[in-house]
């Protein structure tokens, strides 16, 4: 057998020593707190599941779906932008559902890169919009997210060469690993160089509603001139606690929605129709779940970021997302310092290289724990902050 040569691009795992220890004190009968994981651990709220089971019911649920979804789904999608943002969508054009955004995220590179065009993704950044491009024959330039800069990508810095080859600019707000927000104004000039350089833009926000302190992130679509250029993806994983149900969808130009449905038709069938009766569920539904959710994530942030200080880690409290992103002491790496976490405290966290070359430095953590590890997270964190052996 001769596997393809793509598959050699794909980076090699690069977390295998890390995960060999986590195994080890696991086998030891350690218990090990995890700050890695960026999946909800609270339950999908009762009133979307009411719908599930409602759904399983009926024998029309029980066929293929198509591929574009259900228009009631797609109709749900359009009216939640409208309230949310402002934002105006045809929901026959300009809203596809998709199989947790994940799926479409990686379908699309599909629809924009052929062999030797070039990708610009965040550097950290979601390991997906690079890998997409990799599989489609296309190369990812990074663009490195400076915290002097409020992790944004400084458009300015890419090669005008670069940015003709480009075809597609990713961009993720609130953003992971980084935590950082961008503002419509940062959306307005990523339009500009879009129609300057005649590319697209990605924009992957399934972060929107995950925003603590009051703070209400926009969407990119709210910029002018937004649809002209490019498509955003969301999720109802981070908003609603439904990673495991994988549903989400892209919104936007009307072309590319186009394109990235029939990329789709070719490759899957659609998202089962009961988890689209679920969706609609959640977007009609009462929104007080999401408050619900913010708080017990702010609770989370705030005792996290005061056990990190204490350990002389820099840390901004993110406005949104579910991370945290610190800064190591002097004289560490990220991995060395995750080592060094995972073997004096049984606490894993995310070295920063893992999302790219400028998240060195740094490591990420996760409020998604459940509160009883995460008090065991703090107490070891505070021990080894105090000097005192940490108790496993
Ligand atoms: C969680 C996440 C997603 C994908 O979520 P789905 O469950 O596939 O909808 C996409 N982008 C980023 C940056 C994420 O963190």
């Amino acid at each position: 057998m001769r596997l393809s040569r793509r598959l050699e691009k794909l980076p090699p795992y690069l977390f295998v020593e890390i995960s060999r220890k986590i195994a080890e004190k696991r086998a030891q009968g350690i218990r090990v707190v995890s700050f890695a994981i960026g999946d909800p651990d609270l339950p999908t709220p009762p009133h979307i599941l009411d719908a599930l089971v409602e759904a399983s019911r009926d024998p029309a649920n029980h066929r293929y779906p198509e591929t574009e979804g259900l228009p009631e789904l797609r109709q749900a999608i359009a009216r939640w932008y409208r309230r949310r943002f402002g934002v105006e969508l045809d929901p026959d054009t300009e809203v596809l559902p998709l199989i947790g955004s994940k799926e479409g995220i990686g379908h699309v590179a599909f629809c924009l890169i052929d062999p030797g065009d070039i990708a610009l993704v965040p550097d950290p950044g979601y390991p997906v919009y690079p890998m997409g491009t990799v599989l489609a024959g296309g190369e990812p330039y990074y663009l490195p997210l400076r915290e002097e800069n409020g992790f944004l990508p400084d458009l300015d810095e890419v090669p005008a060469e670069v940015a003709r080859r480009a075809k597609v600019l990713w961009l993720n707000y609130p953003n992971n690993p980084t935590g950082a927000v961008a503002d419509l104004d940062f959306f307005r000039r990523a339009v500009e160089f879009a129609r300057r350089y005649d590319l697209a833009i990605c924009h992957d926000g399934p972060y929107t509603e995950v925003a603590l302190d009051g703070y209400r992130p926009p969407s990119f679509l709210q910029a002018e001139g937004a649809k002209e250029v490019g498509i955003e993806f969301h999720s109802l994983s981070k908003s609603y606690n439904m990673t495991g149900w994988r549903i989400g969808m892209a919104v936007g130009n009307a072309e590319l929605i186009r394109a990235l449905r029939d990329v789709k038709s070719n490759l899957d069938s659609g998202i089962p129709q009961a988890i689209q009766l679920m969706a609609i569920a959640a977007l009609d539904g009462p929104q007080d779940c999401i408050d619900e959710h913010n708080r017990v994530y702010q609770r989370r942030r705030d005792r996290l970021v005061e056990a990190l200080r204490s350990l002389g880690l820099r840390v901004n409290p993110s406005p949104a997302s579910l991370y945290l992103w610190a800064r190591v002491p002097e004289g560490e790496t990220s991995v060395s310092y995750t080592t060094k976490l995972l073997e004096e405290a049984a606490v894993v966290v995310t070295p920063g290289v893992g999302y790219g070359p400028s998240g060195e430095g740094y490591i990420r953590l996760s409020l998604t724990l459940p509160d009883d590890d995460l008090e065991e997270g703090l107490r070891r964190l505070e021990a080894i902050a105090h000097g005192r052996p940490v108790r496993l």
